[in-house]
């Protein structure tokens, strides 16, 4: 075995061991010790590892089976029809694409009637409810048993707990058909968020232990061995499907939904039937923002399913999830992710920050590469050290932070992280100093904090930068001495008649100045990169950095490894640019620039002389000879544009293998050339 695959075994081994775990706390004792976005990105991993290297699978990998085998408290039943899972997915490309491998698989193995069917069918849609899965059985109309999906395949009888809901009734509404011989209803076991609370505050006020959601609650109280409890706690039961042996006597799910609700059950009032796919995704966006925030119960997103029962069943099941169902969701507030390297950033106070660089990861629809660490003591409280996994959130719109660290998933090897000794090593021509009761150490004699934002001010200013008359040291410090300005983006909130109050500011200069700094707002981007005064970033250096990157968010996106594939760019030099990016000032001042309307611009020498110029590529799927972000930048360094997806102005959609069907069609539709990576290397000159 190669080292990198000996790697992701050892990886491998011990995210089953951490799911497996997890798993039984959710699953088996009701009491999760994660949330659940930290499950699923940890689970995400591991399916990664497995679609690398298939034979690293195992029978107890979690990604074999659905929740857990049952506690044993309760009688068990076979399951005559399993319960299944839904896949997950969390934007509009993952679903298409789950649609269109249903798609694919029709084409290739069910009759030209099916494939018809599949392209006219319409999708039922309902609330992907954060509860508990469970069946009731029916003889003849009166309520026979009740049972909860357990591992798909055997779940637990709860009858006697079930009936003490009201909800479900004990005996269905006459119908011809289903209050007659076997009827099998599946729904979800629901705690309202109001009750969840009332129920919480009680139990507290008599010391008991409370629970962690309304889900552990709502599977707490129907897997209780004293029905009078369960009784007591107000548990509702929403339907979602209707099961009959003769398949053929529920057509639809819109039809199937209609009859819950004739024969006595709850159906979520917002369920309903969209036209197509494209609808259903639609619909998707908008129930996120209008729907969900006001809904009783929690909701993990939506579930969107083929509205032909027929269809569905034709379709099948791959893996453990049916190929006619998913459950869109929604991008998460938490993920995990692994510490690759903690670097330090000096910012313009001399302080220094420790800043943690991630493999990258999707929070709140953002790809996050690094956060803050604050400083040396925070480090010492979450005992973060290089290769450890850890939980990150994003607190309030932009920074993201380091939760906790997930010790069990420690690398054996990874030392505590020694931020003294660290900072030395960094910067050793530097003298530091912790003043007295400061949880930050500072640069010694660095100078007054003015001076060191004049300097800065000064340096954005200057002519090889953003060339900005009228922001000489002086005038800089006047500004700077009357509280006007503090740092770079505060220039832009300058107004005349604020500076024309200082001393050495006319009416006319201080117009003149104001009316300079805002025709600065749109720099070219090797100048405006160079202004910024990251250290070791002299102006032939940006102008590299620029050239390479061509955007402003690429250059702040970059990791250690991107930036040193700048020619020229070392490892110091790119952990001082990650680290200045990673620091929170540096983030937060950024950000206030973005507001005030200042927007580098993507300048390239000779442009239209550059082979791809006035071209747009999108690259989807596995390049053979290059990654996706590379094919970027060699795109943009030949100077065409790299595009994340097919529109309009989409010069060439570039196919590589694996890639999913969505891009393809609309490359059709809309008439966009489609190429292999042959054809991509000749355009690029190769
Ligand atoms: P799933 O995501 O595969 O979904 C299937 C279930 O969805 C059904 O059994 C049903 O209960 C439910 N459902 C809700 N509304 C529905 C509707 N309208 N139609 C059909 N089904 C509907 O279920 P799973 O396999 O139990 O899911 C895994 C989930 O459990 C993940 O979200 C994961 O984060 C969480 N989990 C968390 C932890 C933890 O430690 N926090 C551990 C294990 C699993």
């Amino acid at each position: 075995m190669d080292s990198k695959k000996s790697q992701a075994a050892e990886r491998a081994r011990q995210l089953r061991k951490q799911l497996n775990q997890y798993g039984y706390e959710y699953y088996v004792l009701d009491n999760p010790s994660v949330e659940d976005s930290i499950y699923d990105s940890l689970y995400h991993e591991l399916k990664e590892i497995e679609r690398q290297y298939p034979d690293l699978i195992t029978s107890d990998s979690p990604t074999r089976r659905i929740a857990a085998r049952p506690l044993g408290k309760f009688e068990k039943y076979h399951h005559h029809r399993r319960m299944i899972s839904i896949i997950d997915t969390f934007c509009d490309d993952e679903a298409y694409d789950w649609m269109n491998r249903a798609r694919t698989y029709a084409e290739k193995n069910l009759g030209a009637g099916m494939i018809e069917r599949l392209r006219a069918t319409k999708y039922w849609l309902d609330d992907k409810m954060d509860g508990l899965a469970c069946s009731i059985h029916y003889v003849d109309g009166v309520l026979s048993f009740a049972v909860t999906r357990g591992d798909g395949f055997v779940g637990e009888i709860i009858t006697s707990n079930v009936r003490t809901i009201p909800t479900v009734p004990l005996r269905l509404h006459d119908d011809p058909i289903f209050s007659h011989g076997e009827t099998e209803v599946r729904g979800e076991l629901i705690m309202t968020r109001a009750n969840f609370e009332k129920i919480n505050a009680e139990l507290e006020k008599t010391g008991q232990k409370t629970f962690a959601n309304p889900r552990n609650l709502a599977a707490g109280t129907v897997r209780q061995l004293d029905p009078k409890v369960a009784a007591s706690r107000p548990l509702e039961f929403h339907a979602y499907d209707l099961l009959r042996d003769n398949a053929a006597e529920i057509p639809t799910n819109e039809f199937a939904y209609q009859k819950l609700r004739e024969l006595g059950f709850k159906i979520n009032p917002e369920s309903h039937l969209e036209n197509t796919f494209a609808d259903a995704i639609d619909y998707a966006h908008r129930f996120r923002t209008e729907v969900q925030p006001n809904l009783p119960f929690n909701t993990d997103g939506l579930v969107i399913k083929i509205n032909d029962r027929e269809l569905y069943d034709a379709l099948g099941i791959v893996g453990k999830y049916p190929r006619g169902v998913i459950a869109y969701k929604y991008p998460a507030e938490t993920a995990a992710t692994k510490v690759q390297d903690i670097v330090l950033s000096i910012g313009r106070t001399g302080a220094v920050t420790p800043v943690a660089v991630f493999e990258p990861v999707q929070l709140a629809g953002t790809t996050v590469r690094h956060a803050t660490l604050h400083n040396a003591d925070e480090i010492k409280r979450l005992d973060v050290r290089i290769g450890d996994t850890v939980v990150i959130y994003k607190a309030g719109e932009i920074i993201p932070q380091v939760q906790q660290v997930l010790t069990e998933l420690r690398p054996a090897n990874a030392k505590p992280y020694n931020f003294e000794a660290e900072m030395r090593a960094q910067y050793p021509e530097l003298d530091f100093e912790r003043p007295e009761g400061e949880a930050v150490w500072r640069v010694k004699n660095l100078g007054d904090a003015k001076d060191v934002a004049v300097q800065s001010i000064v340096h954005y200013a200057s002519r090889e930068a953003l060339n900005i008359e009228g922001l000489g040291e002086k005038n800089v410090t006047a500004l700077v001495d009357s509280g006007l300005v503090k740092d770079i983006a505060d220039l832009y909130m300058l107004k005349v008649g604020d500076v024309a109050k200082l001393d050495r500011f006319g009416e006319i200069s201080s117009s003149n100045l104001v009316l300079a700094i805002q025709n600065s707002k749109a720099p070219a981007l090797d100048r405006f990169t160079y202004g910024l005064g990251i250290r070791h970033v002299g102006s032939k250096t940006a102008t590299d950095i620029a050239r390479h990157f061509q955007t402003f968010s690429a250059i702040r996106d970059a990791g250690v490894e991107e930036l040193e594939q700048v020619p020229g760019v070392g490892a110091i030099v790119a952990e001082a640019i990650v680290a200045w990016f990673g620091d929170e000032d540096n983030v937060e001042m950024l950000d206030r620039l973005r507001v005030a309307g200042v927007k580098p611009s993507e300048t390239r020498d000779n442009e239209s002389d550059l082979p791809l110029a006035g071209v747009s590529i999108c690259v989807t799927g596995t390049l053979e000879t290059m990654s996706r972000d590379e094919a970027g930048r060699r795109i943009r360094a030949a100077g065409g544009e790299f595009q994340t997806s097919v529109g309009k102005g989409t010069t060439y959609l570039v196919m590589g293998t694996k890639a999913g069907a969505s891009k393809r069609q609309k490359a059709e539709e809309l008439g966009t050339k489609i190429i292999d990576e042959a054809e991509l290397l000749k355009l690029l000159g190769e």
